[in-house]
């Protein structure tokens, strides 16, 4: 009996200083804010308390530059997540400059593997998360970087995770099975290649340059030649764009001109039940596609 108990107290032990070891070991709760609207989004759905971003709702995260007064909120933090620091490099180079870059957390590096990632051009596309797949991987590498970091909500993180991927994967299974499936798509930007490559969806077009220069006259006229070749009924962009140039190739294309599709920006106001607005924005285009077809 004795021998017993001592063999309890020795495991407990053991299996305290388990605990011990995890690398927060002060229990000082571990602070995070993310670069994108989405990232903020996705870690605010897994922790339940709000996490703030550093590019604001609504602006473009390739080429928004925070004020000195937006950047002052990484001071806190102890981690600066990141879609991927090729996305905005400026404002990465920027981060790396206020933060020691272990601090700064790469999901497409640290989360998916190189055969996730598209090569356009030679240059890895860093829009993956319009993969639902893609988001996944994401938020399960978030949910275990969170709790490696403040282990004692580890429950509460595992629940809500759990509720998100299931109505991400609720998302998953009625995209496979709607019409959008096997069908040819016209946008004005590369973030929908991640999109189509997963549900079999032929994305054509993405005329706009990584950095962000309107194109040229020979590009214009390949896109419309393109939508007229592939007598699409609509193309789709962003509003993150406003371009006469889209107006030119709704005219000469004779295609009608979508601007709601978002892969960035999230819905302001809830219109679904969904607590993620990452999914609400993905639920938004999948409305705005199937009206496109
Ligand atoms: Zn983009």
């Amino acid at each position: 009996m004795i021998k017993k108990k001592f063999i309890f107290i020795i495991s407990s032990l053991f299996i305290l200083s388990g605990c011990l070891d995890s690398e927060n070991k002060n229990n000082k709760e571990i602070t995070f804010v993310a670069s994108t609207a989405i990232v903020a989004d996705i870690i605010s759905v897994i922790t339940g308390k709000k996490i703030n971003s550093i590019i604001p709702n609504g602006f473009d995260s390739h080429t928004y530059m925070p004020s000195a007064k937006e950047l002052a909120i990484i001071d806190d933090a102890d981690y600066i997540i990141v879609p991927d620091e090729n996305l905005n490099s400026s404002l990465t180079g920027l981060l790396k400059l206020s933060k020691n870059k272990n601090q700064i957390i790469d999901l497409n590096k640290l989360a998916l593997s190189t055969d996730d990632i598209i090569i356009n051009n030679k240059n890895a596309n860093p829009h993956t998360w319009t993969s639902l797949s893609n988001m996944r991987k994401w938020s399960n590498f978030l949910l275990n970087f969170i709790i490696k970091k403040n282990n004692k909500d580890e429950k509460i993180y595992k629940e809500n995770y759990n509720i998100f991927i299931a109505e991400l994967d609720k998302l998953e299974e009625s995209i496979s099975k709607s019409s959008l499936v096997g069908k040819k798509i016209v946008v004005y930007h590369d973030a929908w290649d991640y999109f189509g490559k997963e549900y079999n969806i032929n994305i054509i077009g993405a005329i706009q340059a990584r950095n962000f220069v309107e194109p040229t006259a020979k590009e214009i006229s390949l896109i419309i030649k393109q939508i007229k070749d592939e007598n699409v009924k609509s193309f789709f962009g962003s509003e993150v764009y406003p371009s006469d140039i889209l107006d030119i190739i709704e005219r000469d294309s004779g295609a009608k001109y979508i601007s709601e599709l978002s892969d960035d920006i999230l819905p302001k106001n809830s219109n679904f039940k969904s607590k993620s607005l990452y999914l609400e924005m993905m639920q938004m285009n999948i409305n705005n596609l199937k009206k496109g077809l």
